[in-house]
């Protein structure tokens, strides 16, 4: 993983400890490389499994979820819709948590929500280059190691929901 250099206090250098955080070594302050949290959702429209064209790094080109990083001070359910606007122009509202999704050794943890779009005219945002509707048995390549790990969970618990299983 990618370690941060300077003390984000002073400026000073930061040392590395095995166990606990890396300290400055100027002023002594710790410095805490936090997990990003990132919020995706799951929509279907008419059947279909709303995916975007990612058109920023990582994984640029290839499909996912909605998704995006949650800023500090935000709200995880709210940063998760915010996503779905900005990517779709959709406006969707949670139903329920399907998982949180972590790797040892990887400092993104991903919360992903079953969605229901409620409004809005779909179409890409900025950081979409396109947007599509696919019959879950034919998806296209998506982007992320957990997207499948999360499709597996989505669609246990709508069977268990006694949902009508895509
Ligand atoms: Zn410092």
């Amino acid at each position: 993983m990618l370690q941060l250099s300077y003390c984000g206090y002073c400026g000073g250098e930061l040392v590395h400890p095995a166990d606990g955080p890396d300290i400055c070594a100027d002023c002594g302050r710790p410095t805490y490389a936090d997990p990003k949290v990132a919020a995706a959702c799951i929509i279907t429209i008419d059947g279909g499994l709303l995916l975007v064209k990612r058109a920023i790094e990582p994984q640029i080109g290839k499909w996912s979820f909605p998704s995006g990083y949650v800023n500090r001070g935000e709200e995880v359910e709210a940063a998760a819709l915010r996503e779905v606007v900005e990517e779709t122009h959709l406006e969707a509202r949670i139903n329920w948590l399907i998982g949180v999704y972590s790797r040892s050794g990887h400092p993104v943890v991903l919360t992903v929500y079953d969605a229901t779009a409620i409004g809005g005219e779909m179409t890409a945002g900025e950081e979409t280059s396109d947007i599509g509707l696919f019959p879950i048995d034919d998806l296209p390549e998506l982007a992320f190691e957990h997207d499948h790990g999360v499709l597996r969970d989505w669609r246990a618990e709508r069977r268990r929901r006694g949902l009508v299983t895509l």
